[in-house]
């Protein structure tokens, strides 16, 4: 991908972004307009559309998502009251940005659903 991505412009130091967590593969960063006390975002730093060409096309990496996230929810103190990761996929999922992040949200109870 690259110039027309937002995220791969993130991942290349081409737009701003408040980064918590980097690995060789993967970034994590605070999401722009949050939905709960802790909003982040979690991307492979290389392009797939969705979580269903990543855990496809890379499951290793998909894993490594995983991975970091997890990292982020214990530095952001989430491990134990609890937290949401979830991934909005398609047009029916509501998915805005079409490379793959994973929402990490939590800080305060969120509710059955994410509205
Ligand atoms: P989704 O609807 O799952 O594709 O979510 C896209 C998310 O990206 C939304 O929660 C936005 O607030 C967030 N977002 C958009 N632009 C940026 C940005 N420049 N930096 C951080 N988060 C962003």
């Amino acid at each position: 991908m690259g110039s027309d991505c937002l995220f791969c412009r993130i991942v290349a130091g081409e737009i701003p972004a408040t980064v918590v967590r980097e690995t060789a593969t993967t970034l994590a960063f605070r999401d722009i307009d949050p939905k709960a006390p802790v909003h982040v975002l979690v991307i492979p730093k290389e392009h797939y559309a969705d979580v269903a060409t990543l855990g496809q096309g890379d499951p290793g990496l998909a894993g490594e998502v995983l991975a970091t996230a997890a990292a982020v929810a214990e530095d952001e103190g989430l491990l134990g009251d609890g937290f949401r990761l979830m991934f909005n996929t398609g047009t029916y999922g509501g998915q805005e940005v079409f490379h793959v992040h994973a929402h990490l949200l939590g800080g305060a109870p969120l509710g059955p659903m994410l509205a």
